[in-house]
Order: C-alpha cells, then sequence, then structure tokens
C-alpha cells in the first residue's frame, strides 16, 4: 500500500507514520528527516533545503518530486510505503500520481491528522527533536541525551520557534489543505483522524481507517 500521511504541523504524523511502518512492514519517507540528516551531513541537497526549512517555508516542488521518484522505486518500497510529509503541495500531489502511474501504482490511501491550532502551537513550542533520530519529545531540555540511546542529543529544531511555527501553520493552510480536496476529486479516500489523546489511542484509530478502506478496496 501507498499511504499519504497529510495534516499540519505538530499533529503526529511523523510519530504515527513510524508506528504505522513498523505495523505494517513498509518503510515510512519523510521527507523532513531527509532534509535534516542530508544538513547534518553538509550535502548540497541539505545546503539548499535549509534556507526553506529554517523559515518554515516548503523546500521547491522540484527538489520534493526527485526524492519522491528515486524512494518510490527503491527496492525496499516494493510492498509499499507510508510518505510522511511528503506530499505538500497539489503540484507534488499530480507528480507524485503520475510517477507512480508509470510503474503501474497508485496512492491506496491518505490519512489526515486533524488538531485544533492552540494544541499545534502548544506541541510544537513544547517538544525537543533528536538531531539523530528525529524523534520529538515533550518536556525534555535541549542538550538531553536521546532516550533511545542512539548517541543523539535533544534539540530544539529551528523552525519549532515562534515566528517559524506561525509560517508553517500558514503554508499549510494556503499550499497543503487543498491537497485533501484534490486527493477526494482524484478518488482516493482521505480518512480523517482526531490526533488529539494518547499516542496508541490515535495510531488504533489510524489502524483503523486503514482497514477500513482495505475492506472497501
Ligand atoms: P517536517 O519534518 O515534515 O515538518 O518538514 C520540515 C521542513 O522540510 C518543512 O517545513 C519544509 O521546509 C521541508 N519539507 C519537508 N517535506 C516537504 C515537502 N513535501 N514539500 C516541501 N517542503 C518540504
Amino acid at each position: 500500500m501507498i499511504i499519504v500521511l497529510l495534516g499540519p504541523p505538530g499533529a503526529g504524523k511523523g510519530t504515527q507514520g513510524e508506528l504505522l511502518a513498523a505495523r505494517l512492514g513498509i518503510p515510512k519517507i519523510a521527507t523532513g528527516d531527509l532534509f535534516r540528516a542530508a544538513l547534518r551531513e553538509g550535502t548540497p541537497l541539505g545546503v539548499e533545503a535549509k534556507q526553506f526549512m529554517d523559515r518554515g517555508d516548503l523546500v521547491p516542488d522540484s527538489v520534493i518530486l526527485g526524492i519522491l521518484r528515486e524512494a518510490i522505486a527503491s527496492p525496499e518500497a516494493v510492498r509499499g510505503a507510508i510518505l510522511d510529509g511528503a506530499v505538500r503541495t497539489v503540484p507534488q500531489a499530480e507528480g507524485l500520481a503520475e510517477c507512480l502511474t508509470t510503474i503501474g501504482r497508485k496512492v491506496d490511501a491518505v490519512l489526515l491528522f486533524e488538531a485544533n491550532h492552540t494544541e499545534l502551537i502548544r506541541r510544537l513550542s513544547s517538544r525537543t527533536t533528536c538531531d539523530i533520530c528525529q524523534t520529538p519529545f515533550k518536556g525534555l531540555q535541549p542538550g538531553t541525551a536521546c532516550p533511545r540511546n542512539d548517541g543523539g542529543r535533544l534539540i530544539r529544531r529551528q523552525d519549532d520557534e515562534p515566528e517559524a511555527i506561525q509560517n508553517r501553520l500558514n503554508v499549510y493552510e494556503e499550499l497543503t489543505a487543498p491537497v485533501i480536496a484534490w486527493y477526494e476529486t482524484h478518488g482516493v479516500p482521505v480518512q480523517r483522524i482526531d490526533a488529539i489523546g494518547d499516542v496508541t489511542d490515535v495510531t488504533a484509530r489510524a489502524a483503523q481507517a486503514l482497514e477500513r478502506v482495505q475492506h472497501a478496496g
């Protein structure tokens, strides 16, 4: 299954994507994680992405589509993939659909994680993130060793500063929210998931939504 995760920043796409990927035994492709890893390694991709990411702006569609094409065609994705934050504009949704068509595949489901603005701002402004595994943590100070013991340190992401958060939410409304209607009009079921509550409860809701899609198909 090719599953696209949509939802505003802070809705929990990364956390849920990882849990769902483990459950389904397919990889999670998170473009934001790829950019942060590229930046750590100092590659040209990382340097290019940084100027957009720090402000909370979107990296150009052409860059994203190049990454998606490669990721979808990789042997690891042969049974499917969870695309976390990897489709953020209508041209990206169109480009991904074209690329999947050429290899006889399609997006099977869209999971839309929903939470109100107050909750999103609260989550983003109070989290720290491991600079290695990218896992976000609540209530741990920057500089703390990653609780996953991977040698990483917790940092405050530059785009989790208040100005960038507001910009990311605006960018979501303007450029990403229209992707929901695009999928609906192109026959891809969009499952809305209440992203407020315990992580395990939200995962259970997402898993149920995927079962509904599988049964309907
Ligand atoms: P995330 O970790 O998903 O919040 O992504 C962090 C940042 O990476 C975003 O704010 C964008 O600057 C960039 N980014 C990640 N995925 C995309 C995408 N599909 N389109 C454009 N920019 C992206």
